[in-house]
């Protein structure tokens, strides 16, 4: 029998738990055909998900298993311990508050038999705020500006991905990550399917706008050098503008004589190359941080223990 894993990240989730093993219960009982694994990420929680999960993990050993993080570390980071323990040969991510319905997960599974090794699940009618909607969509149609990789609109993590796609996700092992790009990096054969985002149904949103503003510039800087470009172009508009410049003053300076006026026009210039260099030095930072942090070669994670057990943690990957 296949086995299919759904990995869980979880940071502060004690509220979420009744509503997940309703969910999980429901997976094992409508799809009889495969064995379940179901893995659980602790990301660093400060309540109680931790017990909740080793509770899980004593009651029913043969689906439920854990990794406890040395700390918190994000989503992004958590997704990628996931990936170094599950046992399956495909792997369903799903997020902890279950807003993503398990519904889909037979036609998922569908696709999966049909010999698709990404079948992704795209939102429809989703029920964040306006803001929340515009922005995101703003941020995919910048990103795909920038790159010839298709990039999915309104699909997050939520999709099963074939053992082939694993392999290839664990050896990449950036640190700064964002694991959409990712997807769409690795290529394989896709699927999209569609499903309705469900309401949180218990705890909050770990995400500030803070979080997601990090999270989108890193989703630009750790997928595409185009801001670079961009940089170069820039500084190239701003010469060719002030050489053009030049050639008009010389020819006015030759005919009216000249005038010894100018501030304004010199403070102007002077702001505006000021400014154009600030960013392109700002836009260089940003690599160059990405850069030193990447360079340091520091795992992406420390594992505090696997299903409460805190030796032999490494052997314990798949
Ligand atoms: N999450 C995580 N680490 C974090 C923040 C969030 O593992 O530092 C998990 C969280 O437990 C949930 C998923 O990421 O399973 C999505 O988070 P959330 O539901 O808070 O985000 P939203 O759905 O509001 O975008
Ligand atoms: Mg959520």
């Amino acid at each position: 029998m296949k086995k299919v894993t759904i990995l869980l990240p979880a940071y502060n989730e004690e509220a979420s738990f009744p509503v997940l093993e309703q969910c999980m219960k429901r997976v094992l009982e409508e799809n009889p055909g495969y064995e379940w694994e179901f893995l659980m990420v602790n990301d660093g929680s400060t309540d109680h998900t931790l017990q909740q999960m080793a509770r899980l993990h004593r009651e029913d050993a043969e689906h439920w298993n854990y990794i406890d993080l040395s700390r918190n570390y994000g989503k992004e980071l958590a997704m990628m311990a996931g990936f170094d323990y599950v046992k399956g040969d495909a792997l369903i991510i799903m997020d902890f508050d279950m807003q993503h319905p398990v519904d889909v997960i037979p036609e998922m599974l569908h696709w999966w038999e049909e010999g698709y090794d990404d079948v992704y699940a795209t939102r429809q009618g989703s029920k964040e705020s306006w803001m929340k909607r515009k922005t995101s969509q703003w941020y995919y149609n910048l990103l795909q500006m920038f790159t010839r990789v298709p990039i999915q609109k309104d699909t997050g993590d939520f999709r099963l991905l074939d053992r082939s796609c694993i392999d290839a996700l664990k050896q990449m092992r950036e640190v700064e990550r964002n694991t959409k790009g990712m997807y769409s990096w690795i290529g394989f054969r896709k699927k999209g399917i569609f499903y309705q985002q469900q309401e949180r149904q218990a705890g909050v949103s770990k995400w500030s706008y803070r979080a997601l503003l990090n999270l989108a510039l890193n989703g630009i800087m750790s997928y595409t050098t185009a801001p670079l470009r961009m940089a170069s172009v820039l500084g190239l508009v701003v010469s060719l503008c002030a050489f053009l410049y030049l050639i008009y003053i010389i020819i006015v300076t030759n005919l009216y004589g000249d005038p010894v006026a100018g501030y304004p026009t010199i403070m102007v210039t002077m702001l505006f190359l000021g400014g154009a260099q600030l960013i392109c030095i700002g836009v260089i930072g940003e690599y160059l941080a990405r850069v030193f942090n990447e360079s340091k070669r520091r795992p992406g994670y420390f594992v505090s223990s696997y299903n409460g057990e805190r030796g032999r943690v490494e052997e314990l990957k798949s």
